[in-house]
């Protein structure tokens, strides 16, 4: 049970009934935006209650957390990374995620190529781009403005699969719309110069989901939406 005396999957049925609502309001197909449990704090249970209704995907920012969930919850569950991946992290985040929201530098991107060549030589990883859209100088992700250029580069990395941008928006919700467009004309640019590709753009959160989807986000990121507030979650304790 979350906090409020709702059930985790109350909390999800409710969840999913508002992004499908925001996305009648901008006119689109609710099957064409995904929901991403962010599970990052809190725990086991919550995440099983969830599977047990039929999630099979969730978010974690934290590489150990991740791995550590990965091994309790076992197969049939899929994780996806959504923060900060340090270098000397990336063999162990190979084992565990199979999509990375949060690419944000050509030496992660040389990193991660030569796992994935070392380790898993048939494989390709999902990647988004992590694009600051806030110029908050505490976010991860590339400035807008070099985007164009980043994404041409990797281009050489045959294991990375990219497969479009994500962002962390700024808090106020004016800018944030600012940040959402802004993302959507990088998408723009990129499929005009590469004539296809570029489908995902990971963008909204709890507080601003709905306009995240008038704007053409394909992936709401949802970790307090549905496990209310945010957990304890410790390794060293549960
Ligand atoms: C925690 C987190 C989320 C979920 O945030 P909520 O406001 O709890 O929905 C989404 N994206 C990233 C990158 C996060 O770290």
């Amino acid at each position: 049970m979350s906090e409020d005396g709702l059930s985790v999957s109350l909390r999800y049925a409710a969840v999913s009934e508002a992004v499908a609502e925001a996305c009648r309001e901008a006119e689109r197909d609710p099957s064409s935006v995904r929901i991403l449990p962010v599970s990052k704090t809190h725990p086991e249970e919550m995440i099983r209650e969830l599977v047990a209704i039929g999630c099979t995907r969730f978010g974690e920012n934290r590489v150990q957390e991740m791995a550590v969930k990965a091994g309790r919850l076992g197969a049939g569950v899929s994780w996806t990374l959504i923060g900060h991946l340090q270098r000397n992290k990336v063999a162990a985040a190979c084992a565990v995620m199979s999509e990375l929201q949060s690419l944000d530098s050509l030496e992660l991107a040389r990193v991660l190529e030569h796992e994935y060549e070392t380790t898993r030589p048939d494989q390709r990883l999902p990647v988004l781009v992590e694009v600051n859209t806030s110029g908050e100088p505490t976010k991860n992700g590339l400035a807008p403005g070099a985007v164009m250029d980043f994404t041409r580069g990797l281009a050489t990395f045959s294991h990375l699969d990219p497969r479009g941008l994500m962002t962390v928006a700024d808090p106020d919700p004016a800018r944030a719309d600012v940040g959402f467009a802004m993302m959507a004309g990088l998408q723009r640019q990129l499929r005009d110069r590469d004539g296809q590709g570029w489908d995902e753009l990971s963008m909204g959160m709890s507080g601003d989901f709905r306009s995240a989807i008038a704007q053409g986000s394909t992936c709401v990121r949802l970790g307090t939406a549905i496990f209310s507030q945010r957990g304890t979650w410790d390794p060293g304790l549960r």
